[in-house]
């Protein structure tokens, strides 16, 4: 794309940077995790699944000596660390690896841990759960499997939540993912509620306080652009969310992109203002890279929409602590 008017100059854009954005505490911990273990440790590493929802991320980890595999099965057995996602995993990915005697570091984040034990305390308690979140995503699975089969149902959707028949709606609990859009879950909360009105919950919902402020910053940045860029990858649930956030808030141009090479310049010709935040998984050098990109083909001036300042820190699982002992 040349975007250069009659004169041969660029035009002028205006980038809203929305703050915050890119990386979260949990996947600032699970990157750390297996840098520290391939320092300890050696290459190569396991990691079982993506750390992170990030392409880049992962090959970066790679090139430094991190194996990533979808299963156990795929590790040999072997005294080399096996780290499992930020993610979590279902209670049957542990025990195998116990029985297996691999070395397993858990690099769920704590946010996500939460919200298995709170599943795990309404089933001692004796409630049915339902787990509002995303079928098929690994969080989801993790959470699901803490449990046995059949003892968490998942809501995806506001009309599951009106339809769904528990067995006893007087012993009725519920927990979310972590990384939902929040006005979605209020919305399945409240039918929730409505129906059942003596269900239990956590205090808010399960959505992090991430995904919570980056959601924030694009519904302020939204209606000020004539389009929205989220830098992630397909795969991640915060940063799809944050593209249907900037839709809803009035934004009519959005695009999930993982690299600078993917914009489609045809999309994002002869406009003068950009939104621009990243999921919780992106890097903000990918960020740096789409303004260079635009800076190519118009005059950049960036500004930030800033909201909370996020000084959260979740130290390292306890083997790769400096005091951890062998
Ligand atoms: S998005 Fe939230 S729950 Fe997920 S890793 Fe980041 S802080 Fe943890």
């Amino acid at each position: 794309m040349s975007a250069k008017n009659a004169d041969g100059e660029k035009p002028p854009l205006r980038i809203l940077l929305c703050a915050p954005r890119g990386f979260c505490a949990g996947v600032v911990r699970a990157i750390d995790a297996v840098e520290r273990a391939l320092e300890k440790y050696g290459a190569p590493v396991y990691v079982r699944h993506e750390i992170v929802h990030n392409k880049y991320v992962v090959e970066s980890l790679r090139r430094k000596g991190a194996v990533f595999v979808e299963d156990l099965d795929e590790v040999p057995n072997c005294d080399r660390p096996v780290i499992f996602s930020a993610h979590g995993v279902p209670k049957t990915v542990p025990q195998e690896a116990e029985r297996r005697n691999l070395f397993a570091i858990d690099a769920t984040c704590p946010l996500v841990t939460k919200v298995h034990r709170e599943a795990m305390v309404h089933a001692k308690r004796g409630r049915e759960i339902l787990l509002i979140g995303h079928a098929g995503h690994p969080e989801t699975i993790g959470t699901m499997g803490q449990l046995p089969a059949g003892a968490v149902t998942l809501i995806e959707t506001a009309e599951d939540a009106r339809k769904i028949k528990p067995r006893d709606p007087s012993q009725l609990a519920y927990v979310t993912q972590t990384t939902l859009s929040v006005d979605d879950t209020a919305e399945t909360v409240s039918i929730l509620r409505e129906r059942f009105p003596s269900i239990v919950g956590p205090h808010k919902e399960d959505i992090c306080y991430a995904t919570t402020n980056r959601q924030d910053a694009v519904k302020r940045a939204a209606p000020q652009v004539d389009a929205m860029i989220v830098v992630g990858a397909p795969n991640s649930s915060n940063s799809l969310r944050l593209r249907e956030v900037a839709q809803r808030s009035g934004c009519r141009t959005s695009a999930l992109v993982q690299r600078a090479a993917d914009i489609d310049w045809s999309t994002f010709a002869n406009i003068e203002s950009l939104g621009l935040t990243a999921g919780a998984s992106a890097p903000e050098v990918l960020v740096d890279e789409i303004i260079d990109a635009f800076a190519l083909n118009y005059r950049v001036s960036v500004e930030n929409v800033s909201g909370p300042a996020e000084d959260i820190f979740f130290p390292l699982p306890r083997q790769l602590r400096d005091d951890a002992g062998e």
